[in-house]
């Protein structure tokens, strides 16, 4: 990009030290355009969150790379970050009401379950029921497949708890009750290569450093909240909590789309437009939330690739309806000692009211009642969580496009990435992986989205 002088006069603020926003700043050291960053919380990394685990680092936030035609999947591959071994995907357990399912049901579920991923994966691009939610067609489908069958009224239970478990992993996937998912999703969501790369001990770690290796750190004012942006003047100003104030000509924000959603109406001044202002609304941010239960040995067999639970048994009602969202437990590969309780639904938000022993003891008395037909299982020494829903510069996990969404027949993510213009000068422009009309919910639309907008700036002034 060939840059007049003028730049070199302009500044910008970043708003967030996550993906989006360090792939903004990295783009301006590139170019050589002022910056400043701003982010509310004492880390960078946002939704990228390792720490440190025995010889590497579990990931509360982001863990897979999905695609390879990508920047951080080069990253992956430059620092040699891909896991070596891979989980056996057959090392399943799924138990119902207490008891293994046999081989015959396995059978049975295995050709539903296949034939149905592949239809709703077409069903995204069908005009007549993209707009449905993926529980509506799953039951729809369900009902269909049930009919043909001859079950015993135990073998139709057992179908049914497994058909609990597929609308759960969908929700644990995409973030999203199944209930408001839309089958739009699957038809708009692309990562090129169909691929979700899993990497190793180090994995995230390392792209972060990399990415954040490259904005010094005097350019990024932690603790640094911001509470309101004023694009009102000819310069915006940047608002923080502590009441001092900042111009800029251009303002990147990354926040999340459920910290926007919560703070919109005070964040701007003036209001944002109500057409940006109702596809934030509509469109979907979920919960999720990891759970790693560290033991002192594992309990589980060697090669196991994930548990499941459905149906309640025994009286595990410690909390409401935590039990009914803890449904599946994947160990590790390497933190051979961990067991992660991967929670969607209600769970996190009734997760993040206990406290670690509390929920400790849910997660012990569920799991031996669940499993004490078929392992012995023992106490968890400690857990490692972390609670997006409640972190307050995330207030959930990531986007989705929600029912609300699919039936205004708006394009929501554009509606939301619009940037506001002065005089055809972006002022505020928005980035975000919400933002990212392929890539939403990832970190490659994250830095995708910072770029983006770091060179919309960058070539509106080079015209200038
Ligand atoms: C549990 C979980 C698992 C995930 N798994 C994967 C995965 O396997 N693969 C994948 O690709 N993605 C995954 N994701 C999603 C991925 O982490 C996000 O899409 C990505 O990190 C978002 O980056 P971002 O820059 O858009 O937002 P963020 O990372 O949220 O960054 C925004 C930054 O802005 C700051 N901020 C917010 N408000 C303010 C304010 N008012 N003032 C100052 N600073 C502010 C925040 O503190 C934050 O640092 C997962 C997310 C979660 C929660």
């Amino acid at each position: 990009m060939n840059l007049n002088d003028s730049i070199q006069n302009i500044t910008v603020a970043i708003i967030g030290a996550g993906f989006a926003g360090l792939r903004a700043a990295q783009r301006f050291e590139q170019l050589g355009i002022n910056y400043m960053i701003f982010e509310g919380s004492d880390r960078v990394g946002g939704r990228v969150f390792p720490f440190s685990y025995q010889s590497g680092y579990l990931q509360y936030g982001a863990e897979y790379v999905n695609g390879e035609d990508n920047e951080i999947y080069e990253t992956v591959k430059k620092n040699n970050l891909l896991s070596a071994t891979e989980i056996d995907e057959e090392g399943y357990e799924t138990v119902v009401y207490g008891q293994e399912v046999n081989n015959k049901m396995y059978k049975i579920w295995d050709k539903f379950e296949s034939s149905t991923n592949e239809k709703l994966e077409r069903d995204g691009a069908r005009k007549e029921v993209k707009n449905q939610s993926v529980s509506e067609r799953i039951d729809f489908y369900f009902s269909d497949f049930m009919k043909a069958q001859k079950l015993s009224q135990s073998e139709q239970t057992v179908m049914q708890n497994m058909n609990k478990l597929f609308k759960n992993q969908y929700q644990l996937e995409w973030s999203a009750p199944s209930t408001d998912l839309c089958l739009r999703n699957f038809d708009t969501w692309d990562s090129g290569v169909d691929s979700e790369a899993t990497l190793n001990e180090i994995g995230f770690k390392s792209i972060l450093d990399e990415l954040a290796s490259k904005v010094p750190k005097t350019k990024i004012g932690m603790s640094s909240k911001v509470v309101n942006v004023d694009y009102t003047g000819t310069k915006v100003k940047i608002m923080l909590s502590n009441g001092q104030y900042f111009l800029f000509d251009s303002v990147i924000i990354t926040a999340s789309l459920g910290y926007l959603k919560k703070h919109k109406t005070t964040l701007f001044t003036p209001a944002l437009s109500v057409s940006k202002s109702a596809a934030i609304d509509r469109f979907g941010f979920g919960n999720n939330m990891k759970i790693f239960l560290e033991y002192n040995d594992p309990w589980w067999p060697n090669g196991m690739s994930t548990i499941q639970i459905s149906g309640r048994v025994g009286n595990t009602e410690t909390s409401n309806s935590l039990e009914d969202d803890l449904m599946v437990f994947q160990p590790f590969l390497w933190a051979r000692k961990i067991l992660v309780a991967w929670v969607a639904g209600n769970g996190p938000l009734e997760a993040s009211k206990l406290t670690d022993s509390q929920l400790m003891t849910v997660l012990d008395n569920h799991l031996d009642t669940n499993l004490k037909n078929v392992y012995i299982v023992s106490k968890i020494q400690r857990i490692h969580r972390h609670s997006w829903i409640s972190d307050e510069f995330a207030l959930g996990s990531y986007s989705y496009i929600s029912n609300k969404s699919c039936q205004s027949n708006t394009d929501d993510i554009k509606l939301m990435r619009d940037p506001i213009l002065t005089n055809r000068r972006p002022v505020i422009c928005f980035a975000g992986e919400h933002t990212d009309s392929e890539m939403f919910q990832t970190v490659v639309g994250a830095a995708r989205s910072g770029l983006r907008e770091a060179d919309r700036i960058a070539n509106y002034y080079s015209l200038l």
